[in-house]
């Protein structure tokens, strides 16, 4: 089964889940995704693949998400770009009201809102709720894409941040502070804000 749009690839309607299955193949943008710069700055599309299957209304969908992403690196906060790529797993059940809604594009504001309003009652076992005949794969896929993120992003694992005391990013060479004490890592960030200040004397 062939989907084209992009819009299709990511609303596929339950009578299209075959017992076969449906394979839906294509590339989304962060837009699409709900995706915002706060959530994850992704650079091009993201390539999708997908497999759906319907078991008596319950939806499983397996499959694999790439593309590339910047972090912003926690010790040099220089920015860099890595591959993103995850495997998918996610279950849809109906949901248990159906309310009517009308079939247009998907707004990326309100995707997000409806995830916020979902989060509460959803189980946290990646399990979603679809009304009516259609699912709405961008949440969830919003939610793996963040997800994906590491708590702590590094650039490389051994970045060797900014100098506490003149911020110069030490993976470009070392500073004129060198020859003095070093200060530890962690307050690398709180000497850049206190920079006016100086270093404190303690
Ligand atoms: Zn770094
Ligand atoms: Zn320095």
């Amino acid at each position: 089964m062939q989907v084209g749009a992009t819009m299709d690839l990511l609303r596929p309607l339950l009578a299209d889940i075959t017992i076969d299955g449906l394979s839906l193949v294509g590339e989304v943008t962060a837009e699409e995704l709900g995706l915002t710069e706060d959530d994850a700055v992704v650079r091009g599309p993201l390539a999708v693949s997908l497999d759906l299957t319907n078991i008596e209304g319950l939806v499983a969908v397996t499959g694999v998400l790439e593309g590339t992403v910047v972090r912003e690196c926690v010790r040099c906060l220089k920015e860099y770009e890595v591959p993103l790529a995850f495997s998918v797993r996610a279950a849809f059940i109906p949901e248990p009201k159906s309310t009517p809604r009308h079939p247009k594009r998907i707004d990326p504001r309100k995707a997000r809102a409806e995830v916020v309003e979902t989060e509460q009652e959803e189980d946290p076992d990646d399990q979603y709720q679809y009304q009516g005949n259609q699912l709405e794969l961008a949440p969830m896929l919003r939610e793996h894409v963040i997800l994906s993120a590491p708590m702590q992003p590094l650039c490389s694992d051994d970045c060797l941040g900014l100098c506490a005391r003149c911020g110069k990013n030490l993976n470009e060479g070392p500073c004129p502070c060198a020859a003095e004490p070093s200060i530890p890592t962690f307050r690398v960030v709180q000497g850049m804000k206190r920079k006016t200040g100086g270093p404190s004397a303690s």
